[in-house]
């Protein structure tokens, strides 16, 4: 048997993961092997964790994700976050700033009710396009996420793999998408996430240039390590986890 080739590797790797993502609980004992030689933060740093849906079968996950953090150090907003990388807040050890993709309505009926319960506050990267449909947010709900104290970013219009899109199309998801958002919320969005988030496959940096046209102040990624003041906010690194996860799956995403 030929043995694969680097892109088909590829493929068979997104393959698994998407089939991982899909069994959340299972990833998150596979993850944990891994995980058993890692640790969560001790050393200052800061760290952007993020999730997308939190259906509620995995709220009590979401909490203890949440408190782990919260002993090791604050989780504080994405303008505090901003002003970390920019050297107006000092960073005093590890610090934790939270996020939440796509537009799901177990934002409305599990998360926000957590992170009241917890007082941490969390940025909302919105899918335009998504909001108003069948099983999505609406409007109104998005207004009451910033009524909470919240964050609202954009997350693009259509989730598209900007990699994959002409200039034309991916300038519309940026820009038009932060548009959109501001005439329904009536502030300004000045916080991006690229949809998948990967550097290597999904983005490039003719789209940090045109989110940065577009006005944008921070443009977010999947990369995972950890931030430091001085670091750009136009280069965001990530943690991409599952509310299903054990804390030994998230020391694989989230650690020193
Ligand atoms: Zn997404």
């Amino acid at each position: 048997m030929r043995s694969p080739t680097p892109i088909q590797r590829r493929l068979n790797e997104l393959g698994l993961r998407s089939r991982l993502r899909r069994s959340p609980r299972l990833q998150g004992r596979i993850l944990a092997a891994a995980g058993a030689r890692k640790r969560l933060p001790a050393a200052t740093g800061l760290f952007f964790p993020f999730y997308h849906d939190v259906p509620p079968e995995f709220a009590a996950g979401l909490r203890r994700h949440l408190r782990a953090f919260g002993e090791l150090g604050p989780l504080v907003s994405w303008d505090a976050a901003i002003e970390v990388l920019t050297g107006r807040r000092p960073l005093t050890g590890p610090t934790f700033c939270l996020s939440f993709d796509d537009g799901d309505p177990t934002w409305r009926d599990v998360v926000v009710p957590v992170l009241a319960e917890l007082g941490v506050p969390a940025t909302f990267f919105v899918t335009t396009g998504l909001i108003g449909r069948p099983g999505n947010l609406g409007w109104d709900d998005v207004r009451d996420l910033l009524a909470a104290g919240h964050g609202v970013g954009s997350h693009s219009i259509t989730h598209p793999r900007l990699a994959d899109c002409d200039d034309e199309t991916a300038r519309r998801e940026i820009a038009d998408s932060k548009h959109e958002l501001e005439d329904e919320l009536g502030v300004a969005v000045r916080d991006f996430a690229a949809p998948y988030g990967n550097p290597v496959v999904d983005l490039r940096d003719r789209h940090v240039r045109a989110a940065r046209a577009a006005g944008y102040r921070s443009f977010a990624t999947t990369l995972r390590p950890a931030m430091r003041t001085g670091d750009s906010p136009m280069w965001i690194h990530r943690q991409g986890l599952h509310p299903a996860w054990p804390l030994w799956a998230v020391r694989t995403r989230v650690h020193d």
